[in-house]
């Protein structure tokens, strides 16, 4: 990995002598879209268009809440000085007050004790957040670090905060001081495996290569799923390939309730729910976002899907507020219904439809239960069944990966799709852009992440081959 990394030579922006020093905002937030740098958390945002002047706290999102991921461990561990430097970067340019990382207190042991201790005379603190899911909600992450609720419907700025994940902060490093666009993503292979690690795989190399050459080659009876489970998909083993947002691969018996749930069509969901649903309203008494004080109730969708109830608009509405956690289900239902796939399903809708809930009015406070039902990741664990598969260690390992080929999507990212900039029969190097969304839409640009020639242009992808 070292000879591909050392492909991008030092870039002269934002470096002083080795020191990575303050940018003009728009020159920054250039320099962001031409990486292709966009939310590798999972929601993929485009990173650029979320910096402003009017952040006044940077909450870096270090909370890695779902079970067995391990990839913002791992650059929290091998990489806090780069993160601080740059998060001084960002500070400066935006203007900030200030940068909270916002992490648990059982994983502060990864990091560095020195770096943290020069940290108390910054703008950047370390704020110990509970070990609960999930914490790496921005609503709940925002409440946890600054005590702020985010208006209903809204987004952190309305309260002059910026949401962002470790991996994209250590993008935005790589960008700046390597000149390095987003060419590769750290992903972490678990689940029912005798050992788990985090690999750095190209972006478009397919998944069942990645797990094969990283050594997980009996899949037999097994499901993959692409993120974390709680909250990630069903990888389709044919056709899937790594793209900005895949953080973990995690591999389970195709029996287990995890691959299960997924399995679950909405059909066979709502039958379940208009056959099975007391009404009980568990599912809603333990939504995070209704403990915030959002008029979540998702007891309340189910009955209206259940029974058809079309009129009653606000059932429905109301599911643009959903974050899709998965706790209603999980921690919630004891009938085996599945709230958060009904929840998901009319969210879905919704935005296709362009229709929004939005009173950005924010809850006066958090409702008095909050605290006593919280989900504890422990109590989670439990729940999923998945005990037997957290490891005690998770290796960061450097694999040759090499593909012979690459299928850069042009939707990895909210928002617009990129169109390609090359043709077929165009000879690509590392790092050079491939497709792009143009700058004043929402998007962003992609890369190739091999050296070859354009094979295909397809309406998803475009093909790298080797030579
Ligand atoms: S917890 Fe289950 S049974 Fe109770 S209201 Fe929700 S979906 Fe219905
Ligand atoms: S998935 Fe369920 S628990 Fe999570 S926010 Fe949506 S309704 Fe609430």
């Amino acid at each position: 990995m070292k000879n591909r990394d050392k492909a991008f030579e030092t870039s002269c922006r934002g470096i002083m002598k080795g020191r990575l020093v303050c940018m003009k905002l728009d020159e920054l937030q250039k320099l962001i879209y031409e990486a292709g740098i966009v939310g590798a958390g999972g929601a993929g945002f485009p990173t650029h268009k979320k910096l402003s002047e009017q952040v006044k706290t940077i909450v870096v999102n270090a909370a890695e809440c779902e079970p067995l991921m391990m990839v913002d461990h791992h650059l929290l561990h091998k990489h806090l000085q780069e993160l601080v430097d740059t998060l001084e970067i960002l500070i400066d340019t935006l203007g900030a007050e200030e940068a909270i990382i916002g992490i648990k207190g059982k994983n502060m042991h990864l990091l560095d004790e020195s770096i943290v201790a020069k940290l108390k005379t910054s703008k950047i603190k370390i704020k110990e957040i509970p070990d609960i899911y999930p914490a790496g909600d921005e609503v709940v992450l925002t409440y946890e670090t600054t005590g702020k609720i985010i208006p209903e419907g809204s987004i952190p700025i309305m309260v002059g905060v910026m949401v962002i994940n470790v991996e994209t902060i250590y993008n935005i490093y790589l960008a700046i001081k390597k000149g390095q666009p987003v060419i590769d993503k750290y992903i972490t292979i678990g689940g029912d495996t005798k050992e788990d690690i985090t690999v750095k795989a190209p972006i478009g190399m397919k998944i069942s290569e990645v797990l094969t050459k990283s050594g997980y080659t009996d899949l037999k009876g097994k499901a993959v799923i692409n993120g974390g489970p709680m909250m990630g998909k069903l990888v389709d083993l044919e056709n899937d390939v790594v793209t900005k947002t895949t953080k973990g691969l995690l591999i389970f018996p195709e029996y287990h309730q995890v691959i299960q749930r997924r399995r679950m069509s909405p059909s066979v969901t709502l039958k379940r729910a208009s056959s099975a649903c007391c009404q009980c309203r568990m599912c809603s008494e333990v939504c995070p976002r209704y403990l915030l004080g959002y008029s979540l109730e998702v007891h309340k969708t189910v009955r209206a899907a259940a029974n058809g109830t079309v009129s009653d608009t606000e059932s429905f509405l109301q599911n643009a507020l959903c974050c899709g956690c998965g706790v209603c289900t999980v921690m919630g239902c004891q009938q085996m219904i599945n709230p958060q796939g009904i929840a998901t399903e009319i969210k879905g809708a919704l935005a296709k439809n362009g229709l929004r809930r939005q009173n950005n009015k924010a809850p006066e406070k958090v409702r008095d239960e909050r605290a006593s039902r919280l989900v504890s990741s422990e109590r989670l664990i439990e729940r999923l069944g998945i005990k037997r598969y957290v490891k005690k260690n998770v290796e960061r390992r450097n694999v040759e990966f090499s593909p012979n080929e690459v299928c850069i999507p042009f939707s990895q990212h909210v928002g617009k799709p990129a169109s390609a900039v090359v043709k077929v029969g165009d000879m690509v190097k590392v790092g050079q852009i491939v497709a792009q969304t143009e700058y004043e839409a929402l998007g962003t640009t992609m890369h190739a992440s091999i050296d070859g020639k354009v094979k295909a242009i397809t309406d998803r992808f475009v093909i790298i081959g080797k030579e």
